[in-house]
Order: C-alpha cells, then structure tokens, then sequence
C-alpha cells in the first residue's frame, strides 16, 4: 500500500514525501481512511508505531476543508500527558501541514501563560496542550470551543497514570457534543475503556501491537548487582561496551542527578530530564543527546514519556519501575523502526518483586548475565514465570504534588511507591555467592554471548 490510497490530498502528501516515507504503518494505514470519514477512533498503539501522524494526517485533511478558526477559537485539540509529547506533536503537525495554511500552537505548564494567551487570540485551527495549562488558559477566558470539530486524547494510559482522569472529564464537559473523538493508548484497561464510554461514539478499534506485549526486535537482559554497585557496574559497561547513545531510566529524581554527576565523575557525558528541571533545560538535554553532544541521558519515567529518539541502541533500567508497565513503555524507546536495540536492567536483591512483577506482565523470564567484578553479595532470587492473569488496575488515591504539565498548587494522582519490606523479609540468600546461572534452570548467557 502507499500515502496515494488512502484519500490524502497533494499539499499532505508533498510533506510526507519530504519525510522519505515509502509506505504508511499498519496504524496508519487503518487509521487514516476511518478518520477521513468521519469516524470515531480508539486505537491501541505505542510510539514508535508511527501513531502521531496517524491521526495528525487525517486531522489536517478535516481541517483543511472547513472555516478556519476564529479569535480565540480551537478547531481540533490534542491533549497530551507531558510538555515533551506536546512538543514533538506539535511539531509533527507543523512537519506534515508545511504546505497547508492552517494555524496550530502548542501549550504546557512550567512556562509562561500570556505569551501563549498571545497565540490564542487570533484562533488556532489546532491546538497541541496538556490538560492543566489548557484549563488555566480557559479559565482567563484565552480559549473557547464553540468551533471545536476535534479532539484527539494520545497517550490517554499515561494521562490516567498521572492523574489527569478529573482534568480530562472537565475538558470534556467543556467541549460540544458533537465532535469527532480519536482515543489512542498503548493499552486498554478497564479504566481505559470506562473513560473512552464517555467519550468516543461506535469507535472503530484499531490495535497494531498486542497490549502489554514487548517489541520483538529488543533484546533483553539483566545484571543481578548490589545496589550500592549500580553506579560502578553502569560505568563500566558503558565503557567496556563503547555504547555511545544510552537512555537510562531513574525511579526518582534525585537518583537521577546523583548518577548524572557519578558519571560525569568518570569523565562520561551525562544529563539528567526530570520533572524539577526547567522546560529549558529538558529540551537543551533532549537536543545534546540527539546531537550526541551528550552520551548519556538519564530520565524518570515522566519526563521520558514521549520523547521521540529514534533507534536508540540501549536502553538502561537503573532501577526497575514499580508499576510493571513502565518496564514495557522504558524498553519500548530501543529497537524502533526495525533495528535491534538492547534493553539492559541493573537489579538488586530487593526489587525482586518488581522483577517477578514484569516478567509476569511480559510472560517471559528476563535472561541474567553476571559481571566478573560485579557478583552481587546480596543474591538476586531465582526467577519462576508467574502465568496466572493479571487483574485489571483499581483507579489510585488522590496525592499531593506537582506532575509535569499540571497546574501549580493542584492535586496529582500518582503511582503509588511500594513499600519496602522489612529486610528480614526480601528476597535474597546473603552469603551464597554462587552465581544464579550455575543453579537455575532457565537459559543463561554468557559474557561471550552477549549481542553487541
Ligand atoms: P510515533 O509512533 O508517532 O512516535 O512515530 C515514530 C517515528 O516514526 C517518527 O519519528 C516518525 O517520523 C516516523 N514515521 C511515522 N510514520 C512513518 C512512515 N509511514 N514511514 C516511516 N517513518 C514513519
């Protein structure tokens, strides 16, 4: 199949040509002709399956035709979860509207508001926000939806996970009801579906990717290591490896300066994105790493989401995420595009849980290789498949703090930090050093072995 067949007009597909897409992805594909006629779309997709122009052609082919929007008016929204995705959506629209007269702009929290009620004031024909900026700018009265034709929710598991659920029902009630509604999530949990009853019409459901289900092409291991080694042991496989582009994952912002400076203790070319660093420097940071001005880009789950990193060689699980899903959407950003990637976590003895937790979300064991230097003291348990089905999520509680793209001084629900258990009750055998691989019955590789 190519762009010509799927009802596009010349000014789009001229920008997709600029792009060198040979064909469009199966999400487009199936996506593209639903949207031009009319209809509601839910669509399970993660990224890197071409998703955002997925919804970003057909949108621009909409808008195209009708009036153009008037002062303070919005034609078509997309809400996001972080200020990164609003970004990188944006410019895609800019990207594949280039021979289009149409106006788009993009809002998010953590920078100022009046340069972008500025924007608004002539009318906007499509709006990229996250949804607690876009309600800070519709309460000083910068936006009204009377014009509004389209709404596109991407990354709607992430918005829940962050705790936009109340934000997103009162951007709902503040839009007409007669819309066309584009859901996308990389998966569909029952609170998925409970919020896309209330919001999209006799959708058709597209799904490119079976939910929860890892990219083929990455390739995934681990290294049982003492926590206080992890800095040690990254060091030296990044050195050892000549790894010259690697995302690393961090539980927790601070975890993620104190590994910035270790590395660059070490004389390794690292920055750290996370929710406390200004919009500046997160983009300054993303833009180093692509340039490969930086080697290292070291990130919490957060700020991560969205970003758009093609073919990253290696992804680097510093600590394992306590929701499991995370681990998906981590290794996900490696691998893209039909090249192998590597995903590499770095586990200690005490999130084991965590461990079994994924490995039971993504139904295979995780291969183990052990470092030389690096045989923990405090042993990793061995793995066993846990093949019973995973029940759907409850919603989360209500908690304090400040989530990217939210209002100041406002509420976020959060992921829930587990609780430790009492050291007496983790998992690991202190004192057996025996290496795991020599006991355990699953499929070791060896040091050799390793993919390069
Ligand atoms: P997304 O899933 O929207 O994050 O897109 C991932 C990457 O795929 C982006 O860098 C796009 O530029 C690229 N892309 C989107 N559609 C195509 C296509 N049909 N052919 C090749 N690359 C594409």
């Amino acid at each position: 199949m190519n762009f010509n067949t799927l009802g596009l007009s010349e000014p789009i597909l001229k920008a997709i040509a600029k792009q060198g897409y040979d064909a469009p992805s199966p999400i487009q594909e199936k996506a593209v002709p639903a949207v031009l006629q009319g209809q509601d779309l839910m669509a399970a997709a993660q990224t890197g399956t071409g998703k955002t122009a997925a919804f970003t052609l057909p949108m621009l082919e909409i808008l195209a035709q009708g009036q153009r929007a008037k002062s303070n008016q919005v034609r078509a929204l997309v809400l996001t979860p972080t200020r990164e995705l609003a970004a990188q959506v944006q410019a895609s629209v800019a990207l594949y509207g280039e021979f289009l007269q149409l106006r788009s702009a993009v809002v998010f929290g953590g920078v100022k508001i009046n340069p972008q009620m500025m924007k608004l004031r002539g009318g906007v024909d499509i709006l990229v926000a996250t949804p607690g900026r876009l309600l800070d700018l519709y309460q000083q009265n910068a936006l009204h939806f009377k014009q509004l034709e389209l709404l596109v929710l991407d990354e709607a598991d992430r918005m829940l996970d962050m705790g936009f659920i109340h934000d997103i029902r009162k951007i709902l009630n503040l839009l007409p009801a007669k819309r066309q509604n584009l859901l996308f999530s990389a998966t569909f949990s029952n609170e998925i579906r409970t919020l896309a009853k209330g919001m999209v019409k006799n959708p058709v459901e597209i799904s490119v990717t079976p939910p929860n289900s890892t990219v083929k092409s990455v390739e995934q291991w681990l290294v049982p290591v003492d926590k206080s080694k992890k800095s040690a042991l990254l060091t030296h496989l990044i050195k050892e490896n000549n790894w010259s582009q690697v995302l690393v994952f961090s539980r927790t912002k601070h975890g993620a300066n104190r590994l910035c400076r270790h590395l660059e203790g070490h004389r390794l070319k690292a920055a750290a994105i996370h929710g406390n660093k200004s919009q500046a420097a997160r983009t300054k940071a993303l833009a180093d790493f692509k340039h490969n001005k930086i080697q290292i880009l070291v990130a919490t789950d957060i700020a991560a989401r969205g970003l758009d990193i093609d073919q990253l060689p290696h992804v680097v699980n510093f600590d394992l995420p306590n929701v499991p899903e995370d681990y998906v959407h981590r290794i996900g950003r490696t691998g893209r595009a039909g090249a192998t990637g590597e995903a590499i976590s770095l586990v200690s003895a005490d999130e084991f849980k965590q461990l079994a937790a994924i490995e039971r979300l993504i139904q295979q064991l995780i291969t183990r290789q052990y470092e030389d230097d690096f045989i923990p003291v405090h042993e990793l348990p061995e793995s066993k498949l846990d093949k019973r089905p995973i029940k759907p999520k409850r919603p989360k509680k209500q908690k304090a703090g400040h989530r990217d793209g939210q209002r100041s001084g406002e509420n976020a629900q959060g992921h829930k930090p587990s609780r430790q258990k009492p050291r007496s009750q983790r998992g690991g055998n202190a004192g057996d050093r025996t290496p795991a691989r020599k006991r355990q019955g699953q499929k070791q590789r060896t040091k050799q072995a390793r993919p390069r």
